[in-house]
């Protein structure tokens, strides 16, 4: 592997770096404290200053003003925008939509592209992904209750949904719904495009999350499909192949997840070693002369060194070999990357004391908001189930000495 990174990512991510140092951590007080309707404006102003730069949309194809960058780069991209919430945000390449875009890019029409790509990657119109259902479990997608029915040219969709993330004020869900029920259990969902203000479309509630039920982009929807009635060419990609897609777009969004998750280490361990540094326990002594904060920074750097090496090994593998030979990789990096951000904003909290319990630093936002790594994009449980199966697949018939 080479880590070499070309003069020009360096100059990109130094420009970053400095953006987000000077432009969006000083937004951080006021994001813990405001609602997001409030934030809105600022955070758009900041969005335009991006754009002004040309770092908008890093990972998005040229054609629709994106950057386009490589899997390695945009991974490295992520580490820098995932040290504050508001980094992916406001460069313009935040979940859901990312995954969208990319879904959009590779499966839609032409209509499709124009009409729901284009303005989803200039940041006109926001997205979201309904897939998980209230009453079925989302570890085992292909049980799935929610059902399109063919009805002259439309589509009519019925079922009931959560955790349709960022779904209030978005444009657009692309809904996972049960097409062709007599095919096989990989082949019968197709993703739909749904006009949010398509009627029979109901957005429920924001489900209060951790304390929070959030609003706009940060939040989480529960959705009821009544009789929702969308024309067929909504279809996106061909009809059952709701997975095929779903599988698709597997590797790099994991890529992106777990580098945002870095930079999420990165920022936390900064934290941490500076409040320990600062930090006095007693009137000659500082809260960084104890060994045991000492092992737990080495034991962070450690973690987050082996975490971050691990990503961009994945995404080296998906580029030289591809996707489905990088499958026990990308697996691996879900878990592994999950747990130690965990750990890192853990300690990094412990380390601040009350203080760590406050809104006053970003450490509890992450703690809380964070949690969830280990249970979307494949709870830990699954992944390592799977892993462990191909693990133990490679034994059936290798011999040990
Ligand atoms: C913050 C957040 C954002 C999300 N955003 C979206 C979104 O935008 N769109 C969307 O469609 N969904 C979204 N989800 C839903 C997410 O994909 C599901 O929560 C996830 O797939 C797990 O499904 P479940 O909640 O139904 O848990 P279940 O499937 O009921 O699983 C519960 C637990 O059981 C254990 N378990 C499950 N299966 C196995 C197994 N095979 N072996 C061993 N243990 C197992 C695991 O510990 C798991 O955590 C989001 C979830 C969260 C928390």
């Amino acid at each position: 592997m080479d880590f070499t990174v070309s003069e020009k990512m360096q100059t990109i991510l130094g420009m970053m770096k400095e953006f987000v140092q000077k432009e969006l951590i000083p937004l951080e007080p006021e994001f813990l404290t405001k609602s997001v309707s409030e934030m809105v404006p600022v955070l758009e102003e900041k969005r335009q200053m991006v754009r002004q730069m040309e770092l908008w949309a890093p990972l998005h194809p040229k054609q629709y003003g994106g950057m386009e960058l490589n899997l390695m780069e945009s991974a490295l991209v992520f580490e820098v925008l995932g040290g504050t919430p508001l980094g992916l945000y406001v460069f313009g390449c935040q979940a859901p939509d990312a995954g969208n875009i990319e879904i959009l890019h590779q499966f839609g029409t032409d209509e499709q592209k124009e009409k729901y790509l284009r303005p989803l990657v200039e940041g006109k119109i926001r997205s979201c992904f309904s897939m998980t259902e209230v009453e079925l479990p989302g570890s085992n997608p292909v049980m799935l209750d929610t059902t399109a029915v063919k009805d002259g040219d439309d589509y009519v969709i019925n079922g009931h949904k959560w955790y349709t993330s960022s779904a209030d004020g978005a444009e657009f869900a692309i809904v996972m719904a049960v097409t062709t029920p007599d095919a096989g259990p990989y082949l019968q969902a197709s993703m739909i495009i749904v006009p949010t203000d398509t009627p029979g479309f109901n957005h429920v509630r924001n489900i209060s999350v951790m304390g929070h039920a959030g609003e706009g982009y940060f939040s989480h929807a529960e959705i009821l499909y009544q009789n929702c009635r969308v024309p067929q060419k909504n279809l996106l990609g061909p009809e059952g192949h709701g997975f095929v897609i779903a599988q698709e777009r597997l590797g790099p969004g994991r890529i992106h997840h777990c580098m945002r998750w870095i930079g999420i280490c990165n920022r936390a361990f900064d934290l941490m070693c500076a409040r320990a540094r600062d930090r006095i326990i007693a009137p000659d002594r500082k809260l960084a002369s104890k060994q045991i904060i000492q092992s737990w920074i080495a034991e962070c750097a450690a973690d987050i060194q082996a975490a971050r090496l691990m990503v961009l090994h994945a995404a080296w593998m998906i580029e030289t070999v591809g996707k489905k030979e990088a499958r026990k990789e990308i697996s691996l990096i879900k878990f592994v990357v999950a747990n130690t951000m965990q750990k890192v904003i853990d300690r990094a909290l412990q380390v601040h004391g009350g203080l760590g319990m406050t809104d006053d630093t970003i450490i509890a936002f992450f703690y809380r908001h964070e949690r969830a790594a280990r249970i979307y994009d494949g709870a830990d449980e699954v992944h390592k189930v799977s892993v462990a199966r191909r693990i133990l697949k490679e034994y059936e018939n290798k011999k040990v000495n």
